[in-house]
């Protein structure tokens, strides 16, 4: 199932060029006090709703995905993790590229672990990019962004895969410089995630995907995700051994080579095998 908000909170069922609006659902979802749970409540809640929205998107009214407007399907996590120089070739290609070092040695993902990103950098596709610092290089990497479900802590290898709900497009956009990653790629609009949210069952594998990004039509990353170093189980293995992962947390799996840097006015497109594409302005 593909599950996406739309034109300020909607929640939608996507069906080929259509989405078919199931928002009455949203109203059985248990109401929440002080304080909060961490996470996002609908996926949280998305097992027991399940039945329900399928039942609704039944003869539910459809309208055009070209006429709405595509917000994050991810809302509030509680953290967003994200995997550094996770290819092989962007390893490479940062070591050669001053702009993208800084005149320093990169260091693989082995030594790096993981980063968190500011929750509020989400951005949906059709908000876009909002460049800050236009006096510094700010660069697009895509990636394919696994989604918690079922939370926890200390998660083996051999159970990682049951603890995902699904995937989405992600972007992890990046100011280059000699500041924290935490830093640089957490200004808002800086976590791009899109067009919607792909129930884990109906992605298939997700270590076998192709996926490219365009700017303004003309291509600039592809590569397929059998070529992560670290795979989606490690990555969840290692990030649950140091913090409890909550529903709705988001996974960025780290960028191939290619990355390059976006101005104003431009366009990316990504796309990535058995999701779909999205479209995303820069400002
Ligand atoms: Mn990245």
């Amino acid at each position: 199932m593909k599950l996406v908000r739309f034109n300020q909170n909607r929640l939608g069922v996507v069906r080929d060029d259509t989405i078919i609006d199931v928002s009455d659902v949203l109203a059985q979802m248990p109401g929440q006090n002080w304080p909060l749970e961490p996470g996002d409540p609908l996926i949280r809640n998305l097992d027991a709703l399940i039945p329900a929205i399928e039942d609704a998107a039944e003869g539910g009214k459809s309208v055009p995905i070209a006429d709405v407007k595509i917000e994050s399907p991810i809302t509030s996590p509680s953290k967003i993790l994200a995997a550094p120089v996770n290819y092989k070739k962007h390893l490479d290609e940062a070591r050669a590229d001053k702009e993208l070092n800084q005149g320093t040695h990169v260091r693989t993902i082995d030594e790096l672990g993981l980063f968190l990103k500011s929750s509020t950098s989400l951005a949906g596709p059709q908000e876009g990019v909002a460049l800050k610092w236009t006096d510094r290089r700010t660069d697009h990497e895509v990636e394919l962004a696994a989604i918690i479900g079922k939370g926890g802590r200390d998660i083996s290898r051999e159970n990682a895969m049951s603890h995902v709900a699904g995937y989405c497009i992600g972007l992890d956009i990046s100011i280059r410089g000699t500041e924290d990653r935490s830093f640089r790629k957490s200004f808002d609009s800086f976590t791009v995630l899109g067009p919607w949210f792909i129930t884990a069952d109906e992605l298939g594998d997700p270590h076998n995907l192709d996926f490219w990004l365009k700017i303004n039509g003309e291509t600039r990353q592809e590569s397929n995700t059998n070529m992560l170093i670290w795979d989606i189980p490690k990555l969840i293995e290692y990030a649950s051994s140091a913090y409890n992962l909550y529903p709705g947390d988001v996974l960025l799996t780290g960028t191939p080579e290619g990355v390059s840097p976006i101005a104003a006015g431009d366009v990316m497109t990504c796309w990535i095998e058995n999701i779909g594409e999205m479209t995303v302005p820069v400002s």
